[in-house]
């Protein structure tokens, strides 16, 4: 038999190949690959449009329904500018808990789903298991939704999708959705003792921005559905985060430009909410245009993640239930694959090694302890899988 990593060895290897975001993730790809086909499993890859990114999907077992996915991301956030105390692309143990980029979100899981296909594998397995590692998650959860089309023609369609994300080994069925636009003003420039005869891109920008307010004021005010409650704030929540525009203090300003962030919660129907955005915009539009006909606002939109609804009676969370005994009611309030999955039809939760407040720090780290409650529940995982 061709040499079998144990988790820690291959956690190592994967912090050893930075995949951060902005760059290829084809040599870790490449990696995992070989490593899967020394074991005689075939496994897939999905390239992006550029070919310097793929993801890497593989099934063990029957050839059946019922499969349990394994989803994780292979891309991490950068290190520049942080303060690291080890070299970021090693792991470092120290005092119980295992540093590098990563270990925590989330190649930590990674380690565990790869040492878990190899092992289902070699075992006499009723349910088949899959693994499935994306890309380019960190910016955007871009390369979840093409590897996902891509999985459904060439493995059986799971009953059951375990996105591992850091969450203590819990059980988490939801999180908030969002989007989001860039919005460019453009007015027109008059000296502002005339302002009558101009556009102010600014002016007419604080339309959209006092808008937003007055949205929030409203979902503050509302009373929150059932799934909407379990949620901190229970509301759909907009935002403008960043604003510039106009040249000078006695011009009115040609351009304003800020960014709008819908974060929508499961219960919401997030195209309600970008309709009645668009709608804002289109009577801001047309107030602009009354006054100069050829102003306009310009929108682009920045990202889509659809929320992870808690679902009732769900496949995925009662597998995670029997195997970690957690029976609490989780959500939590950043963004996962989970809810691509689950818009693609399938039932996803969330349960992963590590504390989400450890991700994307300088000095990450996940706790061997964790890495350890990881492995046994990927055991118990096989043993369920064996039937
Ligand atoms: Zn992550």
């Amino acid at each position: 038999m061709p040499e079998k990593l144990s988790p820690r060895a291959i956690l190592e290897k994967l912090v050893s190949i930075p995949t951060v975001s902005r760059d290829s993730n084809l040599p870790l790809i490449e990696w995992v690959e070989t490593y899967l086909n020394s074991h005689g499993i075939t496994a897939h890859r999905h390239y992006d449009e550029t070919n310097e990114k793929a993801a890497l999907f593989a099934h063990v077992g029957p050839v059946t329904e019922g499969a349990v996915v394994l989803s994780g991301h292979t891309d991490v956030v950068p290190v520049d500018g942080q303060p690291w105390g080890t070299n970021p692309f090693e792991v470092v143990e120290k005092d119980g808990k295992l540093y590098g980029r990563g270990t925590c979100d989330m190649k930590g899981f990674d380690a565990l789903a790869i040492w878990t296909l190899i092992e289902g594998h070699y075992a006499d397995l009723k349910r088949p298991l899959q693994l499935a590692l994306s890309y380019d998650e960190e910016i955007g959860c871009l390369g979840a939704p093409p590897m996902i089309e891509a999985m459904q023609p060439i493995v059986t369609k799971a009953s059951a999708v375990i996105v591992g994300e850091p969450s203590m080994m819990q059980a988490v069925s939801g999180h908030k959705g969002g989007f989001g636009y860039h919005v460019h003003m453009q007015g027109f420039e008059v000296h502002s003792s005339i302002l009558h005869t101009g556009v102010n891109a600014i002016l007419y920008g604080a339309k959209i921005i006092e808008w937003v307010n007055q949205m929030n004021s409203e979902s503050m005010a509302k009373e929150p559905g059932e799934v909407a409650a379990k949620f901190d704030p229970p509301f759909t929540t907009v935002h403008v985060g960043t604003i510039k525009g106009g040249t000078a203090h006695n011009i009115t300003a040609k351009d304003c430009w800020f960014g709008v962030d819908f974060r929508v919660v499961p219960g919401d129907d997030a195209e309600d909410w970008r309709d009645l955005f668009l709608a804002k915009v289109d009577e801001v539009e047309a107030e602009m245009q009354a006054v100069v006909p050829e102003t306009k606002i310009v929108l682009e939109e920045r990202f889509q993640l659809p929320g992870l609804v808690p679902e009732e009676n769900g496949e995925a969370e009662a597998i995670v239930r029997r195997l970690t005994g957690d029976n609490g009611s989780h959500v939590v309030s950043y963004g996962t694959e989970g809810g691509q999955f689950q818009e693609a039809g399938y039932s996803a939760v969330i349960c992963g090694p590590g504390d989400i407040a450890q991700a994307h720090q300088p000095n990450e780290y996940l706790t061997v302890a964790q890495f350890d409650a990881g492995k046994a529940f990927m055991e118990r995982l096989l043993v369920m899988l064996k039937g």
